[in-house]
C-alpha cells in the first residue's frame, strides 16, 4: 500500500511522512477512523513508509526488497493482530495457522476497506463470536520479544483492539509500558471509546476523518472504473466510507430506492398486513440488499432534513426518488429525523450482527410508524 493509493488526507499523510523524516516516529500510534474510512490503509502505507529503503519526499519506492515483502504481507518484521473465532485461535498452535493468516491476507490485499462482519464472512466464521485472546496476548509478547530479522522498524499491527480481551489488553499494555526500540505498534480502531484508558494514554492518537465525497468519487473513477456521474452519486449517499459506496456499486440501486419509498409509506399508514408480507419479502433479499436499502434510507433521511431545514430543492435529479424527499421533507417535522435515523442505523447493526432479517425488519417498521404518526 503506497500512501498515494488513498484517495484525499494530505494532511494526515504529511503528519505521518515527517514524523519519519525528522524521527519523531512515536512507538504506539492509534489510527482511529469509522469504518470503511482510511485507519487501515493509512496504517499500512506508513508501515511501508517506515521500513522503505529509498522512500521519496511523499511515498514509499513501492520496488525496494522491504516494500516488496510488506506489499505482499510477508515480511519477516510485520505481525499482525487481528480478531479470530475460538477455532481460529486454537489453529494458531497447529498446521492450520496458515490457513487463517492466507485468509487474512487476502482479506487485505482484497478489502482494506472492510469490517469486522466482511472479515467473519470472508473467513467463514460469519455469527460467530470474535475476539482478539489470551493466546494473541501471548503472541504479542513473544514476537515483540524477538530481534527484529532485517527491519528498521518491526512493526506489529493490531487491526481492531477493541475487540481485546481483558488478559490481551493486559499483554499490550505490558509491551506498551516496556517499549523496545524500533519496534512500532499501529492500532487501527472504529471505536477507541471501547478501548481501557491505559491502552489510550499510551499511545499517539491519529484521528482519520471520513472520506471526503470528491475523493471517494476518484477513487471510484479511477480504480473501480465508474463513470463519474455515477460515482458522484454512489460518493453522495456513501456518508464518507468507502466500504459503504463499494457496497453500493455492487447492487441495482433502483431496488432500493423503490423497496424504501414504499416502506415508508406502509409504515406512515400503520398497514399492518402489508408491513408483514414486506418483511418475508425483505428476509430473501441477500444481505447485502439489505443492508443497503437501510444505508440508502438514513442518506434520504438526511437529504429530507437538509431540504426541511433549508427549503432548497433536493440535491437529485427529476423523478420520482426527488417527489418523495420533498413530500416527505414537507410532511415530517424537523425533530423526527434524528430518531428515524437512530432506528434505521440500529437495524443496520442488528443485521450486521446476523439478527433475523425478519424480526428486524418487522421491528424496525413498528418503532418507524411509532414517530411517523406521533404526533
Ligand atoms: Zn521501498
Amino acid at each position: 500500500m503506497r500512501f498515494s493509493d488513498i484517495p484525499g488526507h494530505s494532511e494526515t499523510k504529511t503528519v505521518l511522512i515527517n514524523a519519519v523524516k525528522n524521527n519523531h516516529v512515536a512507538h504506539a500510534q492509534l489510527f482511529f477512523g469509522k469504518e470503511g474510512s482510511a485507519n487501515l490503509t493509512l496504517a499500512l502505507a506508513y508501515a511501508a513508509y517506515l521500513n522503505c529503503e529509498n522512500p521519496t519526499e511523499t511515498d514509499s519506492c513501492g520496488s525496494c526488497p522491504s516494500c516488496i515483502k510488506i506489499d505482499k504481507l510477508v515480511h519477516p518484521d510485520f505481525h499482525f493482530v487481528f480478531p479470530k473465532t475460538a477455532k481460529q485461535a486454537s489453529d494458531d498452535e497447529s498446521a492450520a495457522k496458515g490457513d487463517t493468516m492466507t485468509l487474512w491476507r487476502s482479506f487485505l490485499l482484497e478489502n482494506p476497506y472492510g469490517n469486522a462482519v466482511d472479515w467473519a464472512e470472508l473467513s467463514g466464521s460469519a455469527g460467530k463470536q470474535l475476539n482478539i485472546s489470551k493466546d494473541d496476548g501471548k503472541h504479542i509478547i513473544k514476537t515483540v520479544s524477538m530481534k527484529a530479522f532485517e527491519a528498521k522498524y518491526k512493526v506489529l499491527l493490531i487491526w481492531l483492539p477493541e475487540f481485546m480481551n481483558i488478559s490481551a489488553a493486559n499483554s499490550i499494555l505490558k509491551v506498551l509500558e516496556e517499549p523496545p526500540e524500533k519496534t512500532v505498534y499501529l492500532m487501527v480502531t472504529n471505536d477507541y471509546e471501547k478501548l481501557i484508558t491505559t491502552i489510550i494514554s499510551r499511545t499517539q492518537l491519529i484521528r482519520v476523518p471520513d472520506f471526503q465525497v470528491e475523493d471517494i468519487q476518484q477513487y471510484l473513477v479511477e480504480k473501480q472504473q465508474i463513470d463519474s456521474e455515477k460515482a458522484e452519486k454512489l460518493a453522495l449517499m456513501s456518508d464518507g466510507s468507502l466500504r459503504v459506496a463499494m457496497n453500493w456499486e455492487h447492487h441495482s440501486e433502483e431496488d432500493s430506492h423503490q423497496i424504501f419509498r414504499e416502506w415508508m409509506r406502509e409504515c406512515w399508514g400503520l398497514d399492518i398486513l402489508n408491513l408483514h408480507s414486506k418483511s418475508y419479502k425483505f428476509n430473501e433479499l441477500n444481505k447485502a440488499t439489505q443492508k443497503s436499502m437501510l444505508v440508502y434510507g438514513l442518506a434520504i433521511l438526511r437529504e429530507c432534513l437538509a431540504t426541511s431545514m433549508t427549503g432548497n430543492e433536493p440535491n437529485r435529479p427529476d423523478g420520482e426518488e426527488k417527489t418523495f424527499v420533498e413530500n416527505f421533507a414537507n410532511n415530517v417535522p424537523t425533530e423526527k429525523y434524528e430518531k428515524l435515523s437512530s432506528i434505521l442505523t440500529e437495524a443496520h447493526f442488528h443485521l450486521e450482527r446476523n439478527g433475523n432479517p425478519r424480526i428486524v425488519f418487522m421491528d424496525t417498521s413498528m418503532q418507524i410508524s411509532g414517530v411517523l404518526r406521533s404526533r
